[in-house]
């Protein structure tokens, strides 16, 4: 018999080809995907007791015809009767076809990862399709039904004893790649994995005598019972990684597992792992499978999880995603978003058991698990709500702290005259060692934060909690990191102070694209002479347009680093230096520093005179006179700088004073290093 089939357009068959161009090879999936529904369904038949007969092997076998140029997909399901392809083949099946491809047709991006063109989807890559089908019905006879990509078909009565139904696509000369073993083994593992029912593709092989041999038994490439779909209750640790490995063969264990199961208001299983990282590994995001009902769907599951959470691994099962759809719709819709907030709660209780329950555990994991969860508390509110609860700090003695935990611990010594509680951190030990230890020293407590993402996170943190600020060890020092009350004054005069800047200014080493400001401050005369600091703020900045995040910030990564060099009045080297300075300079520098006196004082008395008087009121020789005055104290100024300068350029104790300061903040390299080193011989030897 022959029919035509029911559908407007003349033949949808290129259209088909046309718009699921570059997904050709989901044909596979949605023709195993029907034999393992129609195996379910004689299933379900038999266990309410309609189907009576032997269900037998259930098996679905999947097979490659190269000479024949055909490849064969075989159940043992329920079968069709001639009416049932009539109903589900040339009626609905067709016209829900033609009204997706009526719907979607400017919009080859939407059709592209469609769930459920089903069977038609085998006309992308066949010139002719077959079914031959025998209903499981009482008394069904089996049927051939045959169409070669135009609308129409034929019908025939065939012998065919077995119950069920072999699909035979006859693979079109462009498409003859699906003919390849290799290529359909591929695929089956890709999109069948973990479907229901057991797929063989072929037969184990095994070696014998020295050559490699098929056996009787079927190469089954699924399994049928995988991981997400058993009870937690039924599984061990072991269990869930070796389920990890069957999804990413070759990878470390995982850190950690959440196994999601939901009824209600959607349907969701799944298990998501985190991974273990290792220190400067590129994360890697879409990880995660998308599964329906056991089929694979896509491992691009942007928009359906949070996005810090693609940096997971697992399954995720649901019916209740629509599919069928593009990715902005997706991420508007309603159940979607459930489902994506109902992830990030799952996540966060799951973490938050086990900080509550096996804090020892919950430490040991902690580094490699922390830059995940820093990502989600930096790019999820709701998360981190949850999150801040159960973040660790680790300090340098590796002590692990919540939040809360390290407030209460550093709140008597480290909170400042304003209220602010401070938390020291250190980015680097080794590099920051001797901050550190003077922050020690001072009964101070150091964090240790060399997460890529702690400046960000710092941000964070001090814009919640308004009483809590960050500092680095090297942001100041350390007398002044938590200021508790009035500090100690400087006791060098404004000359003094100005000689030594010149000094140690005249005698940094030139560093490109570094600033330095010389300030000064009683230190104590315990504590070192000169110290090398670096604003936290200026740091912070730096740091944000470095990492790239935010393309506002890469103004301040253009701007030099600039740097503090304090100087510790109360040090009796300083204080030597100054002696000595003072000294061997006071013939050149005495009566430069009176006109500089007097010069200042004149211009003073000028600016009173003229306190009032409008710019074009003041009379030219006034004018001239002021220039006169300004040129004098400038001169003068240069008279000193240029003295100092030449007296701190023969003193070797100044650059060796520099050297020993930028040694202690790490920062003296290459040629510097060098001549630092040889001084110190030449020093000795003296
Ligand atoms: P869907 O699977 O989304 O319903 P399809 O076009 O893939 O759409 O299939 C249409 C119908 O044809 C199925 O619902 C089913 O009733 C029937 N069918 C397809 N393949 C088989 C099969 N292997 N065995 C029995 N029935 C089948």
């Amino acid at each position: 018999m022959n029919g035509t089939i029911g559908v407007t357009t003349d033949n949808i068959f290129p259209v088909i080809k046309k718009f699921l161009y570059s997904d050709h090879e989901i044909f596979l999936r949605e023709i195993v995907s029907n034999a393992v529904d129609a195996t379910q369904k004689l299933k379900t038949l038999a266990s309410v007791g309609e189907f009576k007969g032997e269900l037998g092997d259930l098996t679905v076998k999947v097979s490659v015809d190269k000479d024949k140029g055909t490849l064969t997909i075989s159940d043992r399901g329920i079968g069709m009767t001639a009416e049932d392809i009539d109903k589900y083949i040339n009626q609905i099946a067709f016209s829900g076809a033609t009204e997706f491809l009526d719907k979607y047709k400017d919009n080859a991006q939407a059709i592209i990862g469609h769930f459920g063109l089903g069977f038609y989807s085998s006309f992308m890559v066949s010139k002719q399709v077959e079914i031959v089908t025998h209903s499981w019905k009482e008394d069904a006879k089996a049927v051939r039904w045959s169409c070669d990509g135009t609308p129409n078909y034929s019908i025939d009565e065939v012998e065919k004893a077995d119950r069920g139904t072999d699909i035979i696509l006859h693979i079109d000369d462009e498409n003859k790649d699906f003919l390849d073993e290799n290529r359909v083994r591929f695929l089956l593992r890709k999109y069948c994995k973990f479907l229901p029912v057991a797929i063989a593709f072929g037969k184990k092989k095994e070696w014998k005598d020295g050559k490699e041999v098929e056996t009787d038994e079927d190469d089954v490439i699924n399994d049928v019972n995988p991981a997400w779909i058993r009870k937690p209750a039924d599984l061990k640790d072991e269990d869930y990684n070796k389920f990890y490995r069957e999804l990413y063969p070759g990878q470390e264990d995982p850190l950690f597992h959440i196994h999601l199961n939901v009824d209600f208001p959607f349907h969701l299983t799944g298990i998501l792992y985190f991974p273990r990282v290792r220190e400067n590994m590129e994360l890697q995001e879409n990880k995660i499978q998308l599964y329906c009902n056991q089929v694979f769907v896509t491992d691009n599951v942007e928009g359906i999880v949070p996005r810090w959470l693609t940096l997971l691994h697992g399954v995720i099962d649901s019916p209740d995603i629509p599919l069928n759809v593009s990715r902005s719709y997706l991420q508007s819709d309603q159940n979607v978003k459930k489902i994506s907030n109902h992830i990030t709660k799952k996540v966060a209780d799951a973490l938050e058991e086990l900080f509550k329950k096996e804090r020892s555990q919950y430490e040991e994991k902690w580094d490699s698990m922390r830059i995940f969860i820093e990502i989600g508390i930096l790019s999820d509110e709701k998360f981190y709500d949850r999150a801040s609860k159960f973040f660790l700090f680790r300090n340098t003695e590796k002590k692990y702290f919540s939040l809360e935990e390290y407030q209460n611990t550093i709140k008597n010594a480290q909170t400042d005259k304003d209220g602010n509680v401070i938390a020291l951190y250190a980015t680097d030990a080794v590099e920051q060692h001797a901050y550190i230890q003077a922050a020690k020293t001072k009964g101070y407590d150091v964090l240790l934060m060399d997460g890529r993402f702690d400046t960000m996170l710092f941000n964070a943190l001090e814009q919640k909690n308004e009483k809590l600020r960050f500092l680095r060890v090297d942001a100041d020092v350390v007398d002044r990191l938590i200021v508790k009350d009035e500090l100690r004054q400087s006791d060098f005069s404004k000359d003094e102070q100005e000689a030594l800047t010149t000094v140690f200014r005249s005698q940094l080493p030139k560093m490109e694209k570094t600033d330095f400001m010389v300030d000064f401050q009683n230190l104590g005369a315990e504590t070192q002479p000169l110290i090398i600091t670096q604003g936290e703020f200026m740091r912070r900045m730096k740091d944000m347009a470095a990492s790239g995040a935010n393309p506002m910030m890469s103004f301040y990564g253009e701007m030099p680093d600039s740097f503090n060099l304090v100087v510790n009045t109360a040090n009796p080297l300083v204080q030597q230096l100054l002696k000595d300075e003072e000294q061997a300079c006071a013939d050149q520098i005495s009566p430069l520093r009176e006109k500089k006196k007097k010069a200042d004082e004149d211009i003073t008395a000028w600016n009173t005179a003229h306190k009032d008087a409008k710019d074009e009121d003041i009379p030219q020789v006034d004018k001239e006179d002021k220039k006169t005055l300004e040129k004098e104290m400038a001169d003068a100024r240069k008279g000193i700088e240029e003295a100092v300068s030449a007296y701190a350029a023969g003193n070797p104790r100044v650059r060796q004073l520099i050297d020993l300061a930028l040694l202690s903040n790490s920062m003296l390299k290459g040629e510097a290093l060098s001549a630092f080193v040889q001084r110190s011989y030449d020093l000795l030897k003296k």
